[in-house]
């Protein structure tokens, strides 16, 4: 997976078979990311320590923003 958002190359994105389409504009490319959920997102989804990273998919039509924990 692409850990860097680039502008060039959003990608398809499949999440357990199942295509992810904007339900926004219905595009269904993206750019992925690898983050680090801060403290105060965290305690709010009730994360603990060891789980704290999530990867977001953001359309690279509208900019609508996926965001999967794990
Ligand atoms: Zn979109």
């Amino acid at each position: 997976m692409n850990t860097n958002i680039t502008k060039k190359n959003p990608q398809t994105v499949d999440v357990k078979g199942h295509p992810l389409i904007c339900p926004i504009c219905g595009h269904n490319y993206f750019w992925s990311r690898r983050i680090l959920l801060n403290t105060v997102l965290a305690t709010l989804v009730d994360l603990d320590w060891a789980n704290r990273k999530a990867t977001c998919f953001i359309c690279s039509e509208c900019t609508y923003i996926y965001w999967f924990h794990g």
